[in-house]
Parts: structure tokens; sequence; C-alpha cells
């Protein structure tokens, strides 16, 4: 018996069993249960739990198989990291098409949560720039997907919740950025209202856009746009190594007294109104502090995210 957590912590979930996929060419191993893959656990529902099944532990199936530098054309293994592809591929001048606000997260993960991202606007979902995958299938069938081959199981498979069978690898367009390095645009709003009208303003006009957002404060916040910068003589330096978050309080730590002192801090903070950052920072502010989930106490957290219109 195996217990497997999602990011939030809850539900805990106990699986009959749990296999560690290391070889992509191996079959699958026999099961009467349900089988499921789970990459790299940062999916804050149950999606990545199959319980009283198989766990398909995907995170050694993790070798590049191929990349051209010279269209950024990328094929590997779906247990590999986002992180371990901008480490391959930024150097080089490629950047992922589409990232979700940490890095730490498998290719297989974001294909089948069809992961979205601060340029959404632009280049719509992960999926969006998938050229073609395989599938491996329960009865041990193997498709290769793609917009020409098994195109309905490709349509099924982004976003598919891992419900179609287990990737194994992922053939992803990077896009070329020639540095590692963003230029910004910075608004404080006082609420929401403002905020659309800097969103309207900015929205469109950039490559990313985001905003942090204080709901206990009458939503005011933060809007930030961005653009790959070009290259310049004095670049941004890489963020600092990470910090880790290392005990497991046994209460939550984040309530509304701690939020509340919080947003205010974040909201004050000083803010160039333009200026330059390193993408890191930009894209994956919370992998600065690893296990940040832990801060929730035991009893985890439910994270609820939804699509509001402009006006009622
Ligand atoms: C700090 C943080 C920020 C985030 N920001 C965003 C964001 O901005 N946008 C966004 O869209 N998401 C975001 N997410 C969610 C995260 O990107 C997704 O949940 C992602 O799918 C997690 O990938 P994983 O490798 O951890 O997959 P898991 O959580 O392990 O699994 C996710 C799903 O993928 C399936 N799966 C995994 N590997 C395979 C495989 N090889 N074959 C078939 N199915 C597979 C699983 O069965 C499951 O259904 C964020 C999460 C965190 C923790």
């Amino acid at each position: 018996m195996t217990s497997a957590l999602s990011w939030g912590r809850t539900p805990r979930v106990e699986s009959a069993r749990e296999c560690w996929v290391a070889d992509r060419f191996q079959p699958l191993p026999p099961a009467n249960e349900p089988l499921l893959a789970h990459g790299l656990g940062r999916s804050y529902g149950d999606v990545a739990l199959n319980e009283g099944g198989l766990l398909l532990r995907t995170r050694h199936l993790d070798r590049f198989i191929a990349f051209d530098p010279g269209t950024g054309v990328l094929r590997a293994e779906a247990g590999v990291s986002l992180d371990d592809i901008i480490a391959l591929a930024l150097p080089q001048g490629w950047f992922l098409p589409v990232t979700p606000g940490t890095r730490f997260v498998t290719l297989g993960g974001a294909v089948a949560n069809d992961v979205h991202g601060k340029n959404h606007h632009r280049a719509g979902t992960f999926g969006h720039h998938v050229r073609a995958l395989e599938l491996l299938r329960s009865d041990g069938q193997r498709l290769h997907c793609s917009a020409t081959d098994h195109p309905d199981w490709l349509a099924a498979t982004l976003g598919g919740l891992g419900l179609t069978g287990l990737i194994t690898w992922v053939e992803l367009q990077l896009v070329r950025v020639r540095t590692p390095a963003l230029w910004t645009v910075n608004r404080r709003f006082r609420n929401l209202e403002e905020y659309w009208q800097i969103d309207a303003e900015l929205g469109a006009r950039h490559e990313y856009a985001v905003a942090w957002v204080d709901c206990l404060g009458g939503g005011r916040g933060i809007y930030t746009a961005a653009d790959h910068a070009a290259p310049m003589k004095k670049m941004p330096p890489p963020p600092p190594s990470a910090r880790q978050f290392r005990t497991d309080p046994p209460f939550s730590l984040v309530n509304g007294l701690t939020l509340r002192a919080f947003n205010q801090l974040y909201y004050r903070r000083p803010v160039a109104a333009q200026g330059l950052s390193h993408l890191l920072p930009f894209f994956y502010p919370l992998d600065g502090l690893l296990q940040w989930n832990r801060m929730y106490g035991r009893r985890g957290f439910f994270q609820y995210q939804c699509v509001l219109p402009p006006r009622r």
C-alpha cells in the first residue's frame, strides 16, 4: 500500500500499488486495477491520485530524445521536468512556449492538464505547441499521435488528465528568445475597475500579463506585463538558490490575520514602473520557496480557480 498526495495535501489517497516507470520501451506492468500516471504531483486537486488503483510514477522517464537547436523542436520522455528543459534550452536561446507558475512539473503532467501560462491571450495552452506524442494504452497498444496520426487521440490526451493512457514521450516546439531576461512594466491598481482599465491598455500589447490581486483588500493589486528582452550590456542575474520550508506545522500558518499582514506588505513593497528582470522569478515566484505547501499545515488546502467575465 502506498499513499499519494496532491500539491494541496488533501485528499490523502491510498493507492493499492505504485510502480516506477523507468523505460519508455517497456510494456506496462500487468494489472487488474485501473492505472494512472503521476508526474511531479503539482496538481492541487485529486487528478494525479488513483484510489485503489495502480499509480505509475513517471519521474524516472527523464531522458531527452532529440533537440534541434536550429528549429527549437524538442523530443523528450514524459517525466522530464520543465526545469530540465529550461536548463537545456535556455543557454541555446530557446524557451518554453507556455509555462505554468512552477517549473517543477513534468512534460506528461503539462500535457495531461493542458496547462496555461501568462501568455494565454497570445499563445493559448501548452497543447497548442505539442507536435506529437506517444500514448501507451492499458491494452498494450502504442499510438503515435500528431496532427496527422491519430489526431483524435491527440486531442483527447491534451487536457485528458491521464485518462487516455500513459504518455511516454512528447515532441514540443520551443520559442526563440535572445536573452534570459524580460522587460517588465508594473502598475499598481486600487480596485478591479482600475485593473480592467490597465488590462485593456497593456494586456494585448505585451506577450505576458499577470496580476496579483488582494482579495482581502477590496481588489487592489499589482499588474505586470512583460516581453522577452533584447541583448543589453548589463543583464539581470539569475535568482539565488531556492530556500525550503522545512517543517510540518500542526495547523495552517495561513489565516485571515497573517494573510492581511502579508498582503499589506506585498502591496506596499517598492515596485519599479518598468525594468529588466531575469525570467525565472517572473515566471516562477513561488519556486523561490520549495515545499511552501507545507505552510498550510497537516490538513492541507484547496485551491479554487475560475474565469470571470469583465462585466456582469
Ligand atoms: C506553484 C504552482 C503554480 C501553478 N501554476 C499553474 C499555472 O499557472 N497554470 C496551470 O495551468 N497550472 C498551474 N499549476 C498546476 C500544474 O501546472 C499542473 O497541475 C501540472 O499538470 C502538474 O504537473 P505534474 O507533472 O506535477 O503532474 P501531476 O500533478 O503528477 O499529474 C497531473 C495530471 O497529469 C497526468 N499525467 C502526469 N504524467 C502523465 C503521463 N506521463 N501520461 C499521462 N498522464 C500523465 C496525471 O494522471 C494527472 O491527471 C501550478 C501548480 C503549482 C504547484
